[in-house]
């Protein structure tokens, strides 16, 4: 029978936005999700709390769809709001794991959103339901609400802090409670969260370009294993997990943030053309006319790799803006018309080029392949394909989506093999240890590696409970699929 989550992982990505202390809390907390939107374009929600009351509005579509309505915002009054944007593309979009996820609980209400992916939710769901306990949705997130539910600490940051005890995975949790923010993040920080202030209130959210758009400053990083509450009496913060090396996700560099948030510290635009520049030194292409990046996400490390080599930088490939990622498009089919309704070669910058391409990543060869053959058709002579990341060889488990491990171009081919299948005169990625030397580091520590990078090593910092449990079949028996599909 299949279970909710007989897929080899969920596929999930996204943003998360609290803010605490401001009269006009649910209309920031639209405007930072529109700025978060390129963290997941699926569904959000925003749920609020106005001392006495929570409201909430779940919503298909982008946050624009329903959060610029006046009449929507009006809905969700309060000081206190939380809200969540989400990707998923695989299975059906169901209504009930849109989040913030609420439940009304022993102590009052609760909403939680989250960005990351529990290992071991699986598990753990089996377990609660073997209790008594009734889910409403297929989403991990919903084993945290039941894991709350159930604790008998006092104060709700304390129960959060039991139920996140037992879960393993990448969180950066957010959480409200009758007049409580409550924001932690994973002990490796293997996701973002920053904490920023507009006038006296206070945010908690994925990136700082979310801050940004609301006119917030931005404070700093939580920490990994630091959990945050804000309360009527201000912030305080206490790190109750056992200690662990800080494994930050280098796939966020490298694509998924947006190029003008800090991250760690660190501006991902300046990190992505650094690696561009360890990419150039790695891999020069002297013969090459002019460099061309794969718009949007290729072009910072294209801007540094034109930058190191010395040569020239030009848009020889247009993208049309009003079409989504391609991702979005669950069958292939349509994906592949994607990439065409997506870019168009600049004719006129490519003909009788040698072009070098520069794209962050190759997944599944898709994109790369399309991109080669309509630079080709527009009269380039050589085209060289350049990628500022190590092959993405193995599948993200913490909050990243990308296919199964199988399906992935790099898992079963070599570079010489993928570089044959997109067509391209020449390829080559960057190395890891460039890609760490980018990101400020003297290489990696294949002992203590400083950060997650298991998509390109297999290296998984946090077991992998539910995949392993999957693989043997020890445990993923005995959870009925969920019968209700769609709400009205
Ligand atoms: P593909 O066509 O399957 O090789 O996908 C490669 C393209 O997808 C690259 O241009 C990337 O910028 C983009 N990409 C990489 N990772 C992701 C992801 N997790 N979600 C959406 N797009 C991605």
């Amino acid at each position: 029978m299949r279970t909710p989550f007989d897929d080899d992982k969920l596929h999930e990505e996204c943003g998360v936005f609290g803010v605490y202390g401001h009269q006009d809390a649910a209309t920031l907390t639209a405007l930072g999700l529109h700025a978060l939107q390129h963290r997941g374009q699926e569904a959000c929600g925003i749920v609020t709390y106005d001392g006495d009351h929570f409201y909430a509005k779940h919503a298909f579509g982008l946050v624009d769809d329903t959060f610029s309505q006046a009449e929507v915002i009006a809905g969700l009054p309060g000081h206190l709001a939380l809200g969540h944007n989400r990707y998923s593309t695989t299975g059906e979009p169901m209504f009930r794991n849109i989040q913030p996820l609420y439940a009304d609980m022993g102590h009052g209400g609760f909403a939680v959103a989250h960005n990351g992916n529990l290992t071991n939710a699986h598990a753990l769901r089996l377990d609660l339901v073997k209790r008594g306990s009734i889910f409403q949705s297929t989403s991990d997130t919903e084993v945290i609400n039941h894991l709350v539910a159930v604790s008998r600490e006092e104060a709700v940051e304390n129960k959060l802090v039991e139920a996140l005890n037992q879960i393993k995975g990448a969180y950066s949790v957010l959480a409200i409670s009758e007049d409580k923010l409550i924001g932690v993040r994973d002990p490796y920080g293997i996701r973002p969260l920053v904490l920023g202030k507009i006038g006296d209130a206070y945010v908690l959210t994925s990136e700082s370009c979310a801050l940004d758009i609301i006119a917030a400053d931005l404070v700093r990083e939580i920490e990994p294993g630091e959990v945050v509450v804000i309360d009527h009496e201000g912030m305080r913060t206490f790190f109750p997990f056992e200690k662990k090396r800080h494994r930050f996700c280098i796939f966020e560099y490298v694509y998924f943030a947006r190029p003008d948030s800090y991250v760690e510290n660190r501006s991902v635009y300046e990190m992505r053309k650094r690696i561009g520049m360890e990419l150039a030194k790695e891999a020069p292409c002297p013969q090459a006319d002019i460099i061309v990046p794969v718009p949007d996400s290729g072009v910072p490390s294209a801007i540094g790799y034109a930058q190191q080599s010395r040569l020239p930088f030009e848009l020889g490939i247009i993208r049309n803006h009003y079409v989504g990622r391609t991702f979005i498009e669950p069958s292939d089919s349509i994906r592949h018309l994607g990439v065409k309704l997506k870019h168009n070669a600049n004719r006129s910058y490519i003909e009788g080029k040698v072009v070098v391409l520069v794209d962050d990543s190759i997944v599944r060869g898709t994109t790369s392949r399309k991109i080669v053959e309509m630079v080709r058709d527009a009269g380039a002579i050589e085209v060289h394909m350049r990628i500022s990341s190590p092959p993405t060889s193995h599948s993200c488990f913490y909050g990243i989506d990308t296919p199964s491990t199988e399906e992935l171009l790099a898992h079963k081919m070599s570079v010489e093999q993928i570089r044959d299948f997109i067509r391209a005169d020449s390829l080559a990625y960057v190395s890891i240890d460039g890609l760490y030397r980018a990101v400020g580091e003297e290489k990696r520590s294949n002992q203590f590696p400083q950060f997650c990078d298991a998509c390109f090593t297999g290296d998984y910092p946090v077991e992998l409970t539910d995949h392993n449990d999957k693989r043997t079949g020890s445990r993923v028996t005995g959870l009925r699929t969920p019968v209700l599909k769609a709400e009205g």
